[in-house]
């Protein structure tokens, strides 16, 4: 059996994970390990070293700066979902953290972990794409319409840690999932928020990347009830397609889960 000998160094903070990140091109950090250890498991990938930053407290936090909410990368999904900070200034947050996976992965997954890794049927991206949040590192800042560049793929450099994501408050916001029965990851996924700036809705599951549907957005600013994109259908060419559903279906599926979330934010 092929052996992959690697390094455990759990961080003590944040300037000591950086300094390991910086010193070991090869180390990867490790979160809540939900998806890295399965990833490792299947030999899919080779870290030289582990950099634990699970309840590292400089990224644990959760607080109100103006209208954002600012939440630490390192919180996890059960954090996330019974946070009454969140609930009060986003409940749709609250709600969506609380449909990821399964009580164990809610308790050890994480918010930038989630992130960070961009799968294709991740909830948190649709938020974080939905309601224009901003995601804070030690070097910059980067508006989610630049973060997520590809399926699996973010604008993170690979030694650069996520440290927080700042989610200004919408007027009304709400995501609806058709979950995967089997994972409960989406198939297709639809966060959507009205703000002072207009309608944004973004969608995960059905193409390789999170993805705003601008049409839906200009007709939810014109009017903002499920009607006016129940006719609203988007083309299947490139979506996703996999035992689970075709690209047809998921294209069929955005137009059904958008309206649901319309309505759920109008509720
Ligand atoms: C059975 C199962 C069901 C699941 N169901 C769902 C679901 O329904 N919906 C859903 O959205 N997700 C689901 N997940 C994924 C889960 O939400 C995890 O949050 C996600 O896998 C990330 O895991 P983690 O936070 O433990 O990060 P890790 O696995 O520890 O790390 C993931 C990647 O992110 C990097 N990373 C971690 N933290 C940072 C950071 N702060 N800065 C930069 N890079 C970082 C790591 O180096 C690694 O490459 C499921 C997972 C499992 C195992």
């Amino acid at each position: 059996m092929i052996t992959y000998p690697f390094s455990y160094k759990r961080a003590t903070n944040l300037a000591e994970a950086e300094a390991l990140l910086a010193a070991n091109p090869e180390a990867k950090l490790l979160a809540g390990g939900q998806t890295l250890i399965p990833t490792m498991k299947q030999r899919l990938a080779n870290p030289s070293l582990l950099v634990d930053i699970s309840g590292l407290r400089e990224l644990s936090d959760i607080r109100s700066e103006g209208d954002r909410l600012v939440l630490g990368a390192a919180i996890t999904h059960a954090e996330v979902a019974r946070s009454a900070d969140v609930r009060a200034a986003i409940p749709a947050l609250a709600e969506l953290a609380s449909h990821i996976g399964d009580p164990a992965v809610r308790h050890l997954g994480t918010l930038g972990g989630s992130v960070a890794n961009n799968d294709p049927a991740a909830d948190y991206p649709a938020a974080v794409l939905g309601l224009n949040a901003t995601l804070i590192t030690a070097r910059r800042e980067i508006p989610a319409d630049a973060f997520f560049t590809g399926m699996f793929e973010t604008a993170l450099e690979p030694d650069e840690i996520l440290r927080a994501i700042a989610f200004p408050r919408p007027q009304r916001a709400a995501y609806a999932k058709f979950a995967n029965p089997a994972s409960r990851y989406a198939m297709v996924g639809v966060f959507v928020a009205q703000t002072a700036q207009g309608v944004r809705v973004a969608v995960t599951g059905a193409a390789p990347c999170v993805m705003r549907i601008t049409a839906m957005e200009r007709a939810l600013d014109t009017r903002f009830s499920p009607e006016a994109i129940s006719g609203i259908t988007i083309a299947a060419d490139g979506l996703n397609e996999d035992l689970h559903g075709s690209a047809e279906y998921r294209a069929h599926l955005v137009t059904v889960m958008a309206s649901r979330a319309v309505k759920a934010a109008l509720a």
